[in-house]
């Protein structure tokens, strides 16, 4: 969500302080050690800690950071295209606040079709949910993992796949995005990590017909 930031229309998001930099750091992680940062889609809640309040001014938080966004969410969300969204003002101030001041510091890579990130992690388009989503696929000899951003919010959509979000902007295309990177995920194995899921957080999905199953949750501890 990114701190000290006014949320009208999202007031239990608007002006927090959280021990998010706190935590990184207790990680072992500075701000100027990030080179990659991964924005899934360009909504209130993905993209936050893009950037930092500095006095009166937005600056990046990850100062010496790639940014990585799509070009469609880009365009979709920057408010001189005036586009309609699904979440009415629900994105007001984001773009303005926690995007354009990482494009005006030249830290943004608006990428079209898919994106290599390095050997082992490549970035593709998955719209539906927002125009522009992603989906960032990691491969590591036989292991692979698919962070999904918000493909699924939870896991009923794993089971029941046909089911959107109220925040999808293109419901038929969601629908078929979802279908076709789950079943991506049965197919190869691949651990599926949403972004919204609590305890566990990721895990193995299997196919049951049309619809899908979670098979085993991730052996991580559950985050407090
Ligand atoms: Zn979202």
């Amino acid at each position: 969500m990114g701190n000290r930031k006014e949320r009208p229309y999202s007031p239990v998001w608007s002006r927090l302080d959280t021990s998010y930099l706190d935590n990184l750091a207790a990680a072992g992680v500075r701000p100027e050690d990030v080179d990659i940062v991964v924005n899934t889609h360009l909504h209130v809640d993905h993209v936050g800690w893009n950037t930092r309040l500095d006095g009166r001014t937005w600056v990046p938080t990850f100062p010496n950071a790639t940014y990585l966004m799509t070009r469609r969410d880009f365009e979709f969300w920057d408010p001189a295209n005036e586009n309609r969204s699904v979440l009415g003002r629900g994105n007001q101030n984001v773009f303005e606040d926690s995007v354009t001041p990482v494009h005006q510091a030249g830290l943004t890579h608006l990428w079209e079709g898919s994106h290599r990130i390095d050997k082992n992690l490549r970035l593709a388009l998955a719209p539906g949910h927002t125009p522009g989503s992603s989906v960032l696929a990691l491969e590591s000899g036989h292991d692979r993992a698919l962070f999904v951003g918000d493909l699924v919010h939870t896991a009923l959509q794993i089971a029941e796949p046909e089911t959107n979000s109220c925040f999808c902007e293109a419901p038929a295309e969601s629908r078929a995005t979802r279908h076709e990177l789950l079943g991506h995920a049965a197919e190869n194995n691949a651990l599926v990590f949403p972004a919204h899921f609590g305890g566990h957080g990721a895990a193995e999905v299997t196919r049951n017909g049309s619809k899908f199953a979670i098979k085993e949750w991730a052996a991580f501890s559950p985050i407090s």
